[in-house]
């Protein structure tokens, strides 16, 4: 009995069921592409284990596939503990030399067969040797948040080399300001899924 009166109600719900209409219509409040990529930009860069910048990129293609994450972070093989994150020296110990930076190490992580078209999403505006992998890589779009080292050579002639192979480039402020993961919120709807059943 219980079991027909389920099949009855799906028979005769539509889109336009006056009981409950908010539920049959799409969300509105959902993540725009931009906002998105940008936030997985910044979700990556919390692997990161550089004391003072933390920064994610995020490759993207034509068809909004992700092909490719990427954080800053030392090479493979070279202990996060022993090799420097500071740059107070002016000697080997400067990070510098060893750090591989987001968008270089999203580019290597690639996915796809190439990069041909894609943008990339990135908070910071790239250094230079980023930009030369950027544009070696195919990658014809770069989407940044900030771009706080504008003053810096590395920057201008990273704007530089865009401007002369036709990278565009542009500074994205996110439609949310804030966008919040909050794990506890679904740990304790499914407590109470048990709760009830229970
Ligand atoms: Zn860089």
């Amino acid at each position: 009995m219980a079991n027909n009166n389920i099949i009855n109600s799906m028979n005769t719900m539509s889109l336009d069921d006056p009981i409950e209409p908010e539920r049959n219509k799409s969300r509105k409040d959902y993540l725009k592409w931009n906002d998105y990529f940008m936030a997985l930009a910044f979700l990556a860069a919390q692997r990161s284990k550089d004391p003072c910048t933390q920064v994610g990129a995020c490759i993207v293609n034509s068809d909004n596939r992700i092909v490719g994450m990427g954080y800053n972070g030392m090479p493979t093989g070279c202990d996060d503990n022993e090799f420097p994150w500071g740059k107070s020296d002016s000697n080997i110990n400067h990070k510098s030399f060893y750090v591989c930076h987001a968008e270089m190490n999203a580019v290597l992580n690639k996915n796809s067969y190439d990069l041909k078209n894609c943008r990339i999403y990135v908070g910071l505006f790239p250094c230079n040797e980023c930009a030369k992998v950027i544009i070696q890589s195919g990658i014809r779009e770069v989407i940044y948040l900030s771009d706080r080292k504008a003053h810096k050579l590395s920057t201008q002639a990273s704007k530089r080399m865009f401007d002369a192979s036709g990278v565009k480039y542009w500074q994205y402020t996110p439609e949310k300001s804030k966008i919040v993961i909050d794990f506890s919120q679904d740990m304790n709807s499914s407590n109470q899924i048990i709760e009830e059943k229970e």
